[in-house]
């Protein structure tokens, strides 16, 4: 996303852009894919010689959940963009595309789950307790988060 400056009028301007989602660079991350185009609502406007731009920026994007290991469609949304740039007295154009990038990176979570209320695997015999108990004994599922835990240390 390229914002040329002399496009820009004295009270601001609103832009839109899709870019790939291959600009996010998600290709090899085990967690994450895209799913859709980046998609940005923008307003930018020139103050005291520097570039404000703020808006939105969201990404359909595919992301494993952390307590079933199933993949998912989620929307990443920045509601909050904001980047301002400086030293544009000798610049003609301004290119966006790496802090939209940068923005949804940001915003992906850290501990996706495919539902709130995802039931995880089944520690002892592996099977995806949303689709219905899997007759182990139930035992005690604490202490199994508890090994896990120790394990991760
Ligand atoms: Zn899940
Ligand atoms: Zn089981």
């Amino acid at each position: 996303m390229i914002i040329k400056l002399d496009k820009i009028p004295e009270q601001g301007l609103h832009l839109t852009a899709e870019e790939p989602g291959d600009i996010l660079g998600l290709e090899d991350d085990p967690a994450f894919s895209t799913a859709g185009p980046v998609r940005a609502s923008l307003y930018a406007q020139v103050v005291d010689e520097m570039l404000i731009v703020r808006g939105t920026v969201s990404a359909e994007i595919r992301a494993e959940c952390a307590r079933c290991t199933q993949m998912f469609s989620t929307t990443v949304v920045d509601s909050g963009f904001l980047r301002d740039y400086s030293d544009i007295q000798e610049v003609e154009e301004v290119d966006m595309t790496e802090s939209l990038r940068e923005a949804i990176i940001l915003e992906l979570p850290r501990f996706p789950l495919c539902d709130e209320g995802c039931k995880g695997l089944c520690f002892q015999c592996g099977k995806d307790l949303n689709d219905g108990p899997c007759g182990c004994s139930n035992g005690d599922k604490r202490g199994a988060w508890e090994a896990l835990d120790n394990l991760k240390l």
